[in-house]
C-alpha cells in the first residue's frame, strides 16, 4: 500500500549571487515534475529563511517573497503528489533547527522503509509535524551523537532505504546525496556568477542549468554525496565526494518515456533522442500503412517523429494542446479527468477527416485519455484510428518516487491488450517491447534500469 509518495523536482545552488532567484528560475523550469506545492529556503551564512505554499512555482513566490530569501546559497522543491493533505506542512523544504544549527531539506523519491523509521522515532518521544518520510531524516539526523553534520547526515542516510535525490543546506553548506540505485535523477553544474567567482547547482533535470546559464558537470553518481563548501570565501573549489554506498545503479526507465523534459539530459543522455528513438523501434515492430502519424501532444511528439521517419508515414500535428491547462492526471475524479482531456486537446477535423490515422502516445496508465482522444478523432471524422505506444504496457505502480496509482486502476494490469483496445475503442493497439525501448537508449550495453512498472521486478532489498 503506498500513500506517500512524492514525485518531484529538486535544486539546490551554492555560492552565487541572488540563489533564492536562481532557485526560482529552475523549478519554474521543472514544473512539469510537480504542480502541486513549490518551496525555497535560502541561506546567507548566519540563518536559513524559508518559503513555501501551495501551486504553481509563479503563484508561489512574488518579488517580494523571493526578496526575502536572501543569501547565496538555497534549495528548492516543486511538490507533485495525488494523496494525503494538502497542508503546508507537507510541502518542501522541511526546515528544522536542531543542536548543531538549522537545517533544510528537500527530497525526490520515496523511502520505502518510512513507516517503520517512523514508529520507531514516535516510539523514542519523536514529534512529527509532517506526513513526508522526508522528516525523518530531520529526527535522524538530530538524534545522531556525531559532531560533524556530514557524519550526522551519513547515519541517517544509513538508516534510511528507498529512492532519493536529497539536497541538505545548512547555513553554510550544502550537500546532496543519491540513493545508490541512482534511481532518481540528480546532475551536477557549474554557475559562473557575474563576478567571476564559481558556484554550483545541483538538480534532478539539466532544463534548470539551460535556464540559468550553468553548465551541466556530471551526475551525482548512485551511492555518493557531495558536499559543498567554502561559500563566502570567493575560491571555492569543486565539491567533495564522498562515496557512501557501492554503487548499484537501476536508473528510472520511466525518466525517458515520460517525465522529464526532453531538453534534459538525465543519467547523462539526451531525452528527446531516447524518445525519437523509440518511435523508430516501435515502427520497426508495428509496421502498418495509414495516411498519418499525429502525436498526442506533447507527451508523444518525439516518438511519433521517430515513427514516421522510420516508417515514411507523414507526420502531422491533428490534435492542438491547449497549453494553459495542467495535467489531467492530477485531477482526483475519473469525470474531471475526462472534462480535462476534452478542454486540453482538440483534433483539426480538417486533416483527419475520411482519413486512416495513427496516433503516438508514451503510454497508458488508466486509459482515460486515450479513450477520449480516440472518441474526439471519431467525432472529427477518422475512418481508422490506431493508438500506438512507446512503451511496454504499465503494469505494476511505482515504489520509488514515480506516481502511478494503484495496480487495480492499471488498465493494463487488469486486461488484455485486446480488451484495453475494445475499451478505449481504437481499431488497433499497440505497444513498444520491453527490448525495443532498451535498444532506443544510446550505449545502454549492458546497463540495467528499474523497468518494474513494465516487468514487476522490483529492487529485491527495497520492499515495503
Ligand atoms: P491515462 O489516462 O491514465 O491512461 O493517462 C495516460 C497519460 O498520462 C499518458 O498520455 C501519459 O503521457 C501520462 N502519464 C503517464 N504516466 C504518468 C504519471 N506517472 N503521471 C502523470 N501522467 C502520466
Ligand atoms: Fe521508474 Fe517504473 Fe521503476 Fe518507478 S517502477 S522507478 S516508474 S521504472
Amino acid at each position: 500500500m503506498k500513500d506517500w509518495n512524492e514525485k518531484c523536482a529538486v535544486v539546490g545552488i551554492y555560492n552565487a549571487y541572488n540563489a533564492s532567484i536562481l532557485s526560482y528560475y529552475s523549478l519554474f523550469s521543472m514544473q512539469h515534475r510537480g504542480q502541486e506545492a513549490s518551496g525555497i529556503s535560502s541561506s546567507n551564512g548566519e540563518k536559513i529563511s524559508t518559503y513555501k505554499n501551495s501551486g504553481l512555482v509563479t503563484k508561489v513566490f512574488d518579488e517580494n517573497t523571493l526578496k526575502k530569501l536572501q543569501g547565496n546559497s538555497s534549495i528548492g522543491h516543486n511538490r507533485y503528489s495525488t494523496a494525503g493533505e494538502d497542508s503546508i506542512d507537507d510541502c518542501q523544504p522541511i526546515f528544522a533547527k536542531y543542536s548543531l544549527g538549522e537545517l533544510a531539506i528537500v527530497h525526490n523519491g520515496n523511502l520505502t522503509n518510512a513507516k517503520k523509521v517512523r514508529k520507531n522515532l514516535i516510539e523514542d518521544g519523536a514529534i512529527f509535524q509532517s506526513h513526508l518520510d522526508t522528516e525523518n531524516l530531520i529526527h535522524l539526523i538530530a538524534k545522531s551523537h556525531k559532531h560533524q553534520l556530514v557524519d550526522r547526515i551519513t547515519d541517517a542516510i544509513n538508516q534510511i532505504e528507498g529512492a532519493y535525490a536529497l539536497i541538505f543546506l545548512s547555513r553554510t553548506k550544502m550537500f546532496a546525496v543519491r540513493d545508490k540505485y541512482g534511481l532518481r535523477p540528480l546532475s551536477l553544474g557549474k554557475i559562473t556568477n557575474p563576478d567571476g567567482s564559481v558556484g554550483y547547482i545541483v538538480a534532478s533535470e539539466t532544463c534548470a542549468f539551460d535556464l540559468i546559464g550553468a553548465e551541466y558537470v556530471r551526475d551525482v553518481e548512485p551511492g555518493e554525496m557531495l558536499v559543498f563548501e567554502g561559500a563566502y570565501s570567493k575560491h571555492i573549489t569543486m565539491p567533495k565526494s564522498i562515496k557512501i554506498f557501492a554503487a548499484n545503479p537501476k536508473p528510472c526507465i520511466f525518466e525517458y518515456v515520460y517525465f522529464a523534459r526532453p531538453d534534459s539530459k538525465v543519467f547523462g543522455r539526451n531525452v528527446y533522442e531516447i524518445r525519437k528513438k523509440m518511435g523508430i523501434e516501435l515502427a520497426k515492430e508495428h509496421k502498418i500503412k495509414a495516411d498519418m502519424v499525429i502525436p498526442v501532444p506533447d507527451s508523444g511528439v518525439a516518438a511519433a517523429i521517430g515513427y514516421s521517419r522510420e516508417s515514411g508515414i507523414p507526420f502531422e500535428l491533428g490534435i492542438i494542446r491547449n497549453h494553459y491547462v495542467g495535467r489531467t492526471f492530477i485531477e482526483p475524479t475519473q469525470s474531471a479527468r475526462e472534462l480535462k482531456v476534452k478542454l486540453k486537446l482538440n483534433p483539426i477535423a480538417e486533416i483527419i477527416e475520411g482519413k486512416e490515422i495513427i496516433i503516438i502516445d508514451d503510454s497508458i496508465v488508466r486509459g482515460t485519455t486515450s479513450k477520449q482522444i480516440i472518441k474526439i478523432l471519431r467525432q472529427a471524422g477518422a475512418k481508422k484510428i490506431h493508438l500506438f505506444i512507446s512503451s511496454p504496457p504499465t503494469i505494476s505502480p511505482c515504489y520509488y518516487g514515480v506516481d502511478t496509482p494503484d495496480k487495480s486502476q492499471l488498465i493494463c494490469a487488469n486486461h488484455s491488450i485486446e480488451e484495453v483496445r475494445d475499451f478505449i475503442g481504437a481499431d488497433s493497439l499497440a505497444f513498444l517491447s520491453l527490448q525495443g525501448l532498451k535498444n532506443s537508449i544510446q550505449n545502454a550495453g549492458e546497463e540495467k534500469f528499474c523497468q518494474a512498472c513494465f516487468d514487476e521486478n522490483y529492487i529485491e532489498d527495497l520492499q515495503e
